[in-house]
């Protein structure tokens, strides 16, 4: 099986989506193998988002990581990674498609980053590092 980096980022955390979003990871038969609620700091993010360093969106996307606390989890099963960022939708959740976390969830609030309720690791290496950067040890 499979292991995914799941976070519900601040905007989804404050506006109480965080049992849906698991609701929906559990409903699709995904296990919950770590899951803590808890504010990211720059050290953790800078490692999370080093491939996006230096693209215009990266400083108001770590100050909006840091706004609030996100939910961390990691979830397992097969194709889990695929599977999760099915659930969840496109980048933009104006036009993420319906039936989707932020297809159903989401909209532009016309800030400077996209608000978009949840991170999914886009592949196995990425899910590992990313789960080292979260949970170490884990
Ligand atoms: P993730 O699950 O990491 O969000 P993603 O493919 O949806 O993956 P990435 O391209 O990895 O998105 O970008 C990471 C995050 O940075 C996005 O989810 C979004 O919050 C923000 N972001 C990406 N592109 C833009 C953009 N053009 N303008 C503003 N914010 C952006």
């Amino acid at each position: 099986t499979q292991r995914s980096l799941v976070l519900v980022k601040p905007d989804g955390v404050r506006r109480g989506l965080t049992g849906e979003v698991i609701r929906r990871i559990e409903a699709k038969g995904y296990t919950l193998v770590a899951l803590e609620l808890r504010t990211a700091t720059r050290e953790i993010l800078a490692q999370h988002y080093a491939e996006h360093e230096g693209k215009p969106f990266y400083e108001p996307l770590v100050e909006f990581m840091l706004s609030g606390p996100v939910a961390a989890m990691v979830i397992e099963g097969e194709r889990v990674i695929e599977g999760f960022r099915s659930l969840g939708g496109a980048t933009d959740p104006t036009t993420a498609a319906p039936g989707t976390i932020r297809g159903d969830l989401g909209r532009d609030w016309g800030l400077a980053v996209q608000q978009n309720i949840v991170h999914g690791s886009d592949a196995p290496e990425s899910a590992e590092r990313e789960i080292g950067i979260w949970f170490p040890g884990l």
